[in-house]
């Protein structure tokens, strides 16, 4: 006699995304079940945890009770591996508290005053990055290379 059971199938890293959606800011949101706080809730060996933890002890393996993971970008759902990193109960405390402004550690606003939303939030080589300013910077840095090319081709027409 075969059993099926649905909740009896491991729980994998390929399984927990396919329950995702991505968003603009990169973050990868759990859109399967979510307790109170937002969090992914999945099953991981018999024990029901956050869809970020599971994500974490899939890719690097076991955590001790301790031993809590993390959002970067301050976005319950997200299950980003990119977004997550390794802090203890102390400093998940620190950075629920720090959400404020201008508390000792995290910023809420990057060097010109806007807001590190989900959607206004990057990263790039493990660091916050604020579209708006990447943004500036980009079109400042094409508009540098359009009038050195038209400094180019002016010399080319004399
Ligand atoms: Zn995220
Ligand atoms: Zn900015």
């Amino acid at each position: 006699m075969m059993f099926k059971k649905g909740y009896n199938k491991p729980t994998t890293i390929e399984a927990i995304l396919a329950r995702c959606k991505d968003t603009i800011g990169g973050c990868i949101e759990f859109h399967g079940n979510r307790n109170n706080k937002n969090y992914g809730q999945v099953s991981l060996r018999g024990k029901r945890i956050g869809a970020h933890r599971a994500i974490w002890i899939l890719k690097h393996g076991p955590l001790t009770r301790d031993q809590h993971v993390l959002h970067i970008c301050d976005n319950p759902p997200c299950v980003n591996i990119d977004h997550l990193k390794l802090g203890s109960h102390k400093e998940n405390m620190h950075d629920m508290c720090s959400k404020g402004r201008h508390m000792n550690g995290r910023r809420t606003e990057c060097y010109n005053g806007h807001a590190f939303t989900p959607e206004n939030t990057m990263y790039r080589g493990g660091k916050r990055r604020c579209r708006i300013c990447w943004r500036a910077w980009r079109n400042a840095f094409e508009r540098a290379k359009r009038q050195k090319n038209r400094l180019i081709n002016n010399q080319r027409g004399e």
